[in-house]
């Protein structure tokens, strides 16, 4: 993978956004590959509107995010209820966060975003728009990654490193495993499982009950959220994610940690 975008730069660009999406997108077909099952990209036509990119090989669709500045925080989804339809329906794409060095013209970090932990969690629903606004009553949404699950962020390059591929494989695969669970009880698996993703490796189930008030906030209409919290564990378990290794003791299977 050659991290230099330069060679796609043309002169006639209408506009600096419209500059980055063409030498994006031509990059990206060029350079990256699917973190599905590692074959080419094929770019689909301009204009089709959320997805991107496709694998031939293996189906999976891409929607790529540009920036010169790194994407920590969010990224803007599109329509609020077009993205939950496509949630409930996962026809989702999944998402290809490039964040670019603009004077060098250079990949600086690249992640993918599994489409099985977009889900509700992570989605912030906007304000709709003014009466006044030309698209007034439109609803969108941000994309919030630290609501994301470790697992479901599956990083290329950082930092100007490239990753080894087959790791990125084998995250994609490890991540897939969500998509065994109904996408409308994905929002609850993705919050334990973050909580899980910051115990050590091996924990117990009491350890994750000590963040109870914390996930009791973010699903106010739950009254018991230890046995939310335990049937989450448990799916976790029938997935391969989670291992069990004593009575009321699990073990963290979901992405190792290469040094
Ligand atoms: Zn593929």
């Amino acid at each position: 993978m050659d991290l230099d975008l330069s060679p796609y730069l043309r002169s006639e660009y209408h506009s600096p956004s419209q500059g980055t999406r063409v030498v994006s997108e031509a990059w990206v077909g060029h350079e990256l590959y699917c973190a599905s099952c590692g074959s080419d990209l094929t770019s689909y036509r301009a204009n089709t509107p959320v997805y991107d990119f496709y694998s031939a090989a293996c189906g999976e669709r891409f929607q790529l995010k540009a920036s010169k500045a790194p994407m920590k925080n969010r990224v803007m989804g599109a329509k609020f209820d077009r993205l939950w339809q496509s949630i409930l329906s996962n026809s989702q794409p999944s998402l290809v966060l490039l964040h670019y060095d603009r004077p060098k013209w250079r990949v600086q970090d690249l992640s993918v975003i599994h489409r099985a932990c977009i889900t509700e969690s992570c989605i912030h629903r906007r304000k709709p728009l003014k009466e006044t606004a030309k698209r007034a009553g439109w609803e969108g949404c941000d994309i919030i990654l630290k609501d994301i699950p470790e697992l479901g962020k599956i990083p290329v390059v950082t930092e100007g490193k490239i990753r080894d591929k087959r790791l990125v494989l084998e995250q994609w695969k490890q991540s897939s495993k969500l998509l065994g669970v109904n996408p409308l009880n994905r929002g609850w698996l993705a919050d334990v499982l973050r909580c899980v993703e910051r115990l050590y490796v091996d924990f117990r189930v009491s350890d994750v009950y000590s963040f109870e008030e914390e996930l009791a906030r973010l699903h106010p209409a739950n009254r018991n959220v230890k046995a939310k919290i335990r049937q989450q564990l448990q799916r976790l378990r029938d997935l391969g994610i989670l291992k069990p290794v004593s009575r009321g003791e699990y073990r963290y299977l979901g992405h190792q940690n290469e040094s």
